[in-house]
């Protein structure tokens, strides 16, 4: 139909005479057709949860690959699904050996893991790995478990790379992550890394999430305790002297013996594991499989004295209860009304007119308050 067709009217026809109606104006649409065009495109190819699930199990890597776009995505509709997928993938779950890789940037993180990632799936297994990485909310962008950085193991079919969720706070990349193990494993991959760089918090989130947690050093930076907090060395259960070939091999000797002096300082583990400290060349390729035999004996112990499935307890307990602070955090602070009493208190505390400790009873009192009202009208409704 032509727009002169469109708005034209019988009435001005030459059998009514006498008669004229004016052509309209044309009204703009009542809805904003590029907002539901935008909408509709992003819920098109959405499919039902089962059937996600269905590929995941199969070893669907397409299907796994789009089930953690909707884990990552903060759009609602994506959460729903994906919070059935994990619930249908849970049961397949559990059945992989997690280990943590750290180290500060330019420690070869990558490159051991191309190393110790080839190792295994040459062996038959079958490994993911993914990223945790503080940094790239910043900047946009995630600079650990690039594809690019990894070709060898990109190419693999036996291996599963992505990077860190790049949106949000360290505690909700970091249960994204977890969550995204959880497909993994259900997908059939029974080794998963977690690489993140070694600069403070993400290791706290690393090792929570993981069963072994390997930290990779370097020989012969001035002083061999700089650089990484004696924090995250306690956390490891082996310490990986990087780069030992060519001429850097003695350097790595000296520094193998000044770690294992300072990690014999360090209190017991819970876990009875005796933390030891090895050399390799994730280049050279050498060094590796003492590695993995080490994990492998992390793995046989812990699992007969019990430890193994005592610290994924532990591990699931501590995440139920991050998740509740998370939300409760999030939910707190991102209420309005909240929001605008906190002004209020803040300048009354900084009057002296209330002490912090009764302004945060307030606040929390007329959050819960709301609560309570928010729900009564809901029940009443
Ligand atoms: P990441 O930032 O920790 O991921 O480190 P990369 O894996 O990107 O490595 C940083 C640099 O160190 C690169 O130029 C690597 O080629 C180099 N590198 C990594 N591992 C070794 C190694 O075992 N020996 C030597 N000589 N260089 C290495």
């Amino acid at each position: 139909m032509t727009k002169k067709e469109k708005y034209s009217h019988f009435e001005n026809e030459s059998g009514f005479q006498g008669l004229k109606v004016n052509d309209g104006i044309a009204q703009p649409e009542s809805v904003n057709s590029e907002s539901v065009k935008r909408f509709l495109n992003k819920n098109r190819n959405l499919l039902p949860a089962g059937d996600y699930v269905e590929g995941i199990l199969r070893g669907d890597i397409t299907l796994l690959s789009k089930a953690v776009t909707l884990v990552e995505s903060s759009n609602l509709k994506h959460q729903e699904i994906a919070q059935e997928i994990i619930k249908l993938c849970l049961p397949h779950s559990g059945k992989s050996v997690r280990i943590g890789i750290t180290g500060v940037p330019g420690v070869g993180k990558s490159t051991f893991i191309e190393a110790l990632g080839s190792y295994i799936t040459q062996q038959g297994g079958k490994l993911a790995v993914l990223a945790i990485d503080p940094s790239s909310e910043r900047s946009k962008g995630s600079i650990l478990g690039d594809k690019t950085r990894m070709e060898e193991l990109s190419g693999d079919k036996n291996a599963y790379i992505r990077p860190s969720p790049s949106a949000g706070s360290l505690g909700g990349v970091a249960r994204k992550t977890r969550e995204t193990i959880i497909l993994c494993e259900a997908a059939g991959f029974n080794h998963i890394f977690i690489e993140t760089v070694g600069v403070g918090q993400s290791e706290t989130a690393v090792h929570s999430m993981t069963d072994f947690f390997l930290l990779l050093m370097l020989a012969g930076a001035g002083d061999e305790l700089q650089g990484i907090k004696r924090g995250i060395m306690e956390m490891a259960d082996l310490i990986a002297i990087n780069k030992a070939d060519g001429n850097n091999i003695e350097k790595a000797q000296l520094a193998k013996i000044q770690y294992k002096n300072a990690i014999h300082l360090f209190p017991r583990k819970d876990s009875g594991w005796e933390p030891g400290v090895l050399t390799c060349s994730a280049v050279r390729k050498s060094g590796i499989a003492e590695i993995w035999n080490e994990i492998e004996k992390y793995r046989q112990l812990t699992v007969a004295n019990g430890w193994f499935d005592t610290r994924r307890n532990q591990q699931a307990t501590y995440w139920m209860h991050e998740t509740i602070r998370e939300q409760l955090y999030r939910d707190f602070y991102g209420n309005q009304i909240i929001k605008h009493k906190i002004e209020e208190f803040e300048s009354l505390v900084l009057n002296n007119q209330i002490s912090s400790f009764a302004a945060a009873g307030k606040l929390l009192e007329m959050y819960a308050e709301m609560k309570l009202i928010s729900e009564d009208r809901k029940i009443n409704h």
